[in-house]
């Protein structure tokens, strides 16, 4: 037993051996680097180390934001300024004890103000409230009341909650496990820098923290010197006032700018998420809608076009259509005398034909040819006998007055009538009287010493099968012919048709 207790107390002196000896090598290698870059103009200051990305140890390098400012306010005063991160605590505890310089990143508070001087403002510090996503009830200081508050020993916020005796402040020294702390449950909140909180956040990967947004205290961090150090304050101030003159401040900001984190917080992301697929379906509405309007405007432009040629089309083709029937009318007509011509007669006496002999009814022709026309041309020349056909047409067509009744220059000086539901006598009746207007005319006919007549054949019968149109014609020139022989000036109907029909047949 007291072996063992022996044993135990040569260990603790060891252990206290160890510590002195360790804190004597930290005193030794923080003094013995002042002196070894020339004390005069080498000023060391001390940092937090658990400050990233403000002050922090990386492979053994002092690094952060201060630590560039710190250096940028040495150069502007020639100095070499040194900064090393050290425990808090100890840090404070240094330059108390004249161990060193400064202390750099410190927040000023009346306690702190009895032991230190402080420069110019040097970095914003916004200690928040981190608590875990679903703590919703956490948002001032005052509510922290019977928590479980982390803050860091000797820091800023540690001091802030002291005022509050039901606060149950918890020291924290490592900000990795006070999180994890916070996100398992052992820890109500932590009071912390919010920019160094979030870094260490993203940096660690702890998942349902949220941070407070409203800070419960802005405060600007400064470099602290030992209290009287006029001269050393000084000094720092002007190196301050000149790095931020010439931008040099602004600078070292804007590069650390890059470290600082963008604290997502569920309902932020839920409201980003929201916001994006909201701004995405107007996106998607607008293109839409544009394309929508394009589209329309297209296939309004493009009916349009398809009316327009469609219009111009239908214009085209009734002009084409008016032009053929104007065509078809040109070559159905006689241009001398403006009565229809053979062709128009044909096909006028073909339909005609087919129609009498559906119906049975009685088809009449009747055939003119002028008298000795050969000699009035011969006479008065070619000119004169145009206007002798023009006067014969007119006077033939002026004769005939139902709608089924044709009259066509069928050759020369040769007229041919078409008569629909008519009988000879009818037929004969109106020969006739085509026969004496034309005389009643009274063109002299001066070498024949006569007046200029006609000779007119008459024919009508019910046109069947027996025979064809073609057959009928040759009958009516029959008619003629022998109105010619008997003396002209005459109409002969044909009355024997079966006869002539024979006699036709015969001679065939
Ligand atoms: P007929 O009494 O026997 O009929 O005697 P014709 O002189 O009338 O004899 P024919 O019928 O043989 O003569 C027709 C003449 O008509 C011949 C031709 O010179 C003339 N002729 C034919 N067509 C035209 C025409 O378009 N204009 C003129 N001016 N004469 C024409
Ligand atoms: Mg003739
Ligand atoms: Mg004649």
């Amino acid at each position: 037993m007291k072996t063992l207790r022996n044993k135990n107390k040569i260990w603790l002196c060891l252990a206290l051996l160890v510590s002195v000896i360790l804190f004597s090598f930290l005193l030794l290698q923080l003094s013995g680097s002042t002196k070894k870059d020339d004390s005069a103009d080498t000023l060391v200051l001390l940092g937090n180390e658990i400050l990233a990305p403000i002050v922090y140890n990386e492979n053994g390098r002092t690094k952060g934001i201060a630590v560039d400012i710190a250096e940028a306010i040495g150069e502007k005063i020639g100095y070499k300024i040194k900064v090393h991160s050290l425990n808090w605590d100890q840090a404070q505890k240094m330059v108390s004890s004249g161990h060193a310089d400064g202390l750099v990143h410190i927040n000023p508070d009346p306690e702190r103000r009895i032991i230190y001087d402080f420069s110019n403002p040097l970095l914003k510090s916004e200690f928040s409230i981190f608590t875990r996503d679903d703590n919703t009830s956490l948002e001032t200081l005052s509510d922290l009341r019977g928590k479980n508050i982390g803050v860091e020993a000797s820091s800023y916020p540690s001091i802030l909650v002291k005022d509050y005796n039901d606060i149950k402040a918890i020291e924290i020294s490592d900000w990795t496990r006070s999180f994890e702390d916070l996100a398992s449950g052992q820890l109500d909140a932590l009071i912390i820098d919010r920019w160094i909180g979030e870094y260490e956040l993203a940096q660690s990967k702890i998942q349902g923290i949220r941070v407070v947004e409203k800070p419960i205290v802005t405060q600007y961090s400064a470099i602290a010197v030992r209290k009287g150090d006029k001269e050393k304050l000084d000094l720092i101030n002007d190196g301050l006032e000149a790095a931020t003159k010439d931008g040099t401040i602004d600078r070292i900001n804007r590069k650390w700018q890059g470290k600082q984190v963008i604290y997502i917080t569920q309902d932020y992301f839920k409201n980003l998420l929201l916001l994006s697929a909201f701004t995405f379906l107007v996106l998607v509405a607008l293109v839409s809608t544009i394309l929508f309007i394009r589209y329309r405007s297209l296939s309004k432009k493009f009916k349009q076009d398809v009316e327009q040629r469609t219009e111009e089309l239908r214009h085209a083709n009734s002009q084409l259509k008016a032009a053929n029937a104007k065509l078809e009318q040109i070559s159905m007509i006689d241009s001398l005398t403006k009565i229809r011509n053979r062709r128009a007669f044909d096909i006028a006496y073909r339909r005609a034909w087919s129609l009498s002999m559906r119906e049975a009814s009685p088809l009449a022709l009747i055939s003119i040819d002028i008298d000795h026309y050969k000699v009035f041309n011969d006479t008065y020349g070619h000119l004169e006998g145009d206007q002798v056909l023009k006067s014969v047409a007119k006077t033939i067509s002026a004769s005939i007055k139902r709608p089924g009744d044709l009259a066509a220059r069928y050759g020369g000086e040769e007229f041919l009538v078409m008569l629909m539901n008519t009988t000879c006598k009818g037929a004969e009746q109106v020969a006739e009287r085509i026969r004496k207007d034309i005389e009643a005319l009274e063109i002299k006919n001066k070498a024949m010493d006569t007046v200029l007549t006609v000779s007119i054949g008459v024919v009508s019968i019910v046109p069947s099968r027996k025979m064809s149109p073609k057959d009928l014609l040759a009958i009516v020139d029959k008619a003629l012919y022998k109105a010619k022989e008997e003396g002209r000036n005459k109409v002969v109907v044909c009355n024997k048709i079966e006869e002539l029909i024979d006699t036709d047949s015969k001679e065939k």
